[in-house]
This record gives C-alpha cells, structure tokens and sequence, in this order.
C-alpha cells in the first residue's frame, strides 16, 4: 500500500475508527455498564466514544489498548503501523519522526508499543510436520569502554547472545528465541534447544539440524521426550546442493534478514530488549500481507 492508497482508505480519523472497530469486534461491543451486546454507535461530539442504547452510558471502545489515552491522531498511529509492517528491515524512530511529523520521543514509544504488541502471538505447538532449527549469535562490536578490546569471535565460543530459531516448512511460519546461558553459564544446552522446540512444535516433528552437538538430545530416547525425528545436514559437504531438500536454509535466510535489519535500522540492541526486536521480524514473516489485520485483531494493548 503506497501513501496514495493509504489516503485514499484512511481520509479521516472517523475511517480508521471506523475501520479498528470493524476489523477488531466486527462492529460489535460489549457494553461494560450492563454487559449488553451494542452494535457501534458513535458518540457525537466525540468519536472515539461509543453509546450504549440499552442502559444509556458512554464507554470507550479503545480501552487497554494504545489508542485510549493516546493524544496522536490515530491516522498518525495507523501511517506509523503500515510503515512498521510494511518495511522489511524495520523503520527507525528518527525516521517515523520524520515521516509522521510527531517528536522524536512519541515516534520512539510509538514504535515500542506497536513491537511489543507483536510479540503477543501465540504460537505454542503451532508447527508439525518438518522444522528447521538453528541458532545464529547477534550483538554489537566491542565497545572499548566496557574493557572489551578484542573483536568478538564468529560463531560458536563468541560472547555474543544466542538466538534460536525454528522454521515450519510448510507454513514459512518462524519462531525464534533468545537463549541465554543457563545458571552455570553454559550455552545451547541441550535441554535449553528440547524446550524451545517443545514449545513450538508437536510431537514426532522431523527437524532439520546442522551437526552442532547440542541437537545429539534427539539421538537419545530418554532426552528425546517428543520422539522427534533429527536429520542432521552437515554444511560442511554442502549437501544441500544435492538438491534433496534437506537443508537449513529457511532459517537462515531469515536470519540474514534479522541480521540487516538490527544493523541496518536499529545499529544495536541491548540483550534486553533483543527478544522484542526478534518478535517483530517473526510477525512480519509470519503474517505477510495480512500483518495490518491481524495486529489490529489481536489487540495493541497498552504498555
Ligand atoms: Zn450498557
């Protein structure tokens, strides 16, 4: 959707309101006062209210969400929500600044708002069938006045965080996870790649993997608990290009995408924050096309 396009659907506050209620209740509220159904009826002298014809009372069809106490012109909330989603790499504070015309400090809890409100989506045992796994390591240059002088190391051993990632093949669906080290800072245990996999998939998936040892708890029956079935592929003899299909390429395209988006856009993450940053590329490829909806369905809940 162009700027244009954009316009042409959103004229007014009044179309988006119109629109959130549509897409959110399908046009029908619940009253709060009386617990009566009401069809949408708009209150007057101001739009963001709604009136219940059954006991006479006026509520607010935005509570808990981000729009309630918001004084943004919810126009600007919904341009800032189709840019979000709609850029690849993500979309900066400074940017939607710009864009949108508001201060930086309201572009900034903007875009904080409608990424945590991405990250609401559950997704437990939603994959079956086959899954690819693998963990990449993200996090900035050494920064010297931490004392860090050495560059980090790539890959496995690096001081990097972890983050795993699972990809249904069928769906394109990905899950992915930041996994820090466990109370004896061990890394990608075993055990730690069994829950993130548990969480997501059901039983008797078949996973592809690289040969990293941490995935060995699916050779084992008593570790194995979900009877998944491991393919391991070993990058090293390029397999893949064989052209069998058993390949970890999906994830790692993904990851690639990740990678230039917290580069590109976001310059650092804080392991705070990562995981929130990680949800938001998960629910663009997720919900492609129809992210706007399903973001407006599931609720932008207030922080
Ligand atoms: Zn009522």
């Amino acid at each position: 959707m162009t700027f244009f396009d954009f316009m042409i659907k959103f004229p007014t506050e009044k179309a988006v309101i119109k629109y959130f209620l549509k897409i959110r209740y399908n046009d029908v509220l619940i009253c709060p006062h009386c617990g009566s159904k009401v069809r949408v009826q708009h209150r007057n002298d101001n739009l963001k209210l709604c009136n219940c014809h059954n006991c006479n009372n006026t509520f607010s069809p935005f509570k808990n969400t981000i729009f309630e106490k918001s004084s943004t012109d919810l126009r600007k909330w919904f341009y800032a929500i189709h840019l979000f989603l709609n850029s690849k790499k993500g979309i900066s504070g400074l940017q939607l600044q710009r864009e949108i015309g508001v201060t930086y400090k309201t572009a900034w809890r903007m875009l904080k708002q409608i990424r945590s409100a991405m990250g609401n989506t559950d997704m437990s045992k939603a994959f079956e069938a086959m899954v690819e796994i693998d963990e990449t390591y993200i996090g900035g240059k050494p920064r010297k006045m931490n004392g860090e002088t050495e560059p980090s190391k790539r890959g496995r051993g690096t001081k990097k965080t972890p983050v795993v990632g699972v990809k249904e093949r069928s769906s394109s669906h990905v899950f992915a996870k930041v996994a820090l080290p466990n109370e004896e800072g061990k890394k990608l245990t075993g055990k730690q790649l069994f829950n993130i996999l548990d969480s997501v998939c059901k039983k008797d998936a078949t996973v592809l993997t690289d040969d990293f040892r941490g995935y060995n708890f699916m050779n084992h029956k008593n570790t194995n608990k979900n009877n998944y079935y491991r393919i391991s592929v070993n990058h090293l003899e390029s397999i893949y290009s064989l052209g069998n299909g058993l390949h970890t390429n999906g994830i790692e395209s993904f990851w690639a995408l990740l990678k230039r988006g917290i580069l590109g856009i976001y310059h650092h993450v804080s392991v705070d924050y990562l995981q929130e940053y990680v949800n938001e590329f998960c629910f663009r490829q997720n919900n492609g096309t129809s992210s706007f909806d399903v973001l407006l369905k599931q609720g932008i809940f207030a922080a």
